[in-house]
C-alpha cells in the first residue's frame, strides 16, 4: 500500500475502514503552470470494500482537492476565466486543451458558481 499520511475516509460510509483495502489508482490531474511549465499532479485513490454496502468496492474521498475533467479547481478557474475574453478553441490552444475538455471543465465552474451564487441569494442574482 502507497504511503500516505492520512486515513481514508470511505465515499460511500463516511468512514475509516481499518480493513478491506482493495487497490489503489493513480489519478493525474492537472495543475496550475509553473514557470510556464505544465504540472501534473499524480493523486493516489485508494479502493476498500465497505462493509456497509455488502463489501461493494468504494474509492475513498479526497478532500481539499476538487477538479474537474482532471483538472484541479484552480486550474478550472484559470479556464474559465480565458473561456470569458475567448473562444473555447483559443482558449485550448493557449493551454494545450482539446475544445471539447475546455467545455466541459468551463461548464462545471459556471455550474459551480451559479449554486453558490443561489444560495448567498436566494435566487435572484445576475451574472456578470
Ligand atoms: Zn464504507
Amino acid at each position: 500500500m502507497p504511503y500516505k499520511r492520512n486515513k481514508a475516509i470511505c465515499s460511500n460510509c463516511k468512514k475509516h475502514h481499518q480493513t478491506g483495502y482493495h487497490s489503489t489508482k493513480y489519478i493525474v490531474v492537472e495543475d496550475l503552470r509553473i514557470l510556464e511549465k505544465r504540472v501534473f499532479l499524480h493523486i493516489p485513490k485508494r479502493y476498500y470494500r465497505c462493509p456497509k454496502a455488502g463489501k461493494k468496492i468504494f474509492v475513498e474521498e479526497i478532500s481539499g482537492i476538487k477538479y474537474y475533467s482532471r483538472v484541479t479547481r484552480r486550474f478550472g478557474k484559470q479556464v474559465s476565466r480565458l473561456t470569458a475574453i475567448t473562444t473555447n478553441q483559443e482558449a485550448g490552444w493557449y493551454l494545450g486543451l482539446d475544445d471539447e475538455k475546455v467545455y466541459r471543465i468551463d461548464k462545471s465552474i459556471l455550474e459551480e458558481e451559479a449554486k453558490k451564487t443561489r444560495s448567498y441569494t436566494g435566487g435572484n442574482s445576475y451574472k456578470c
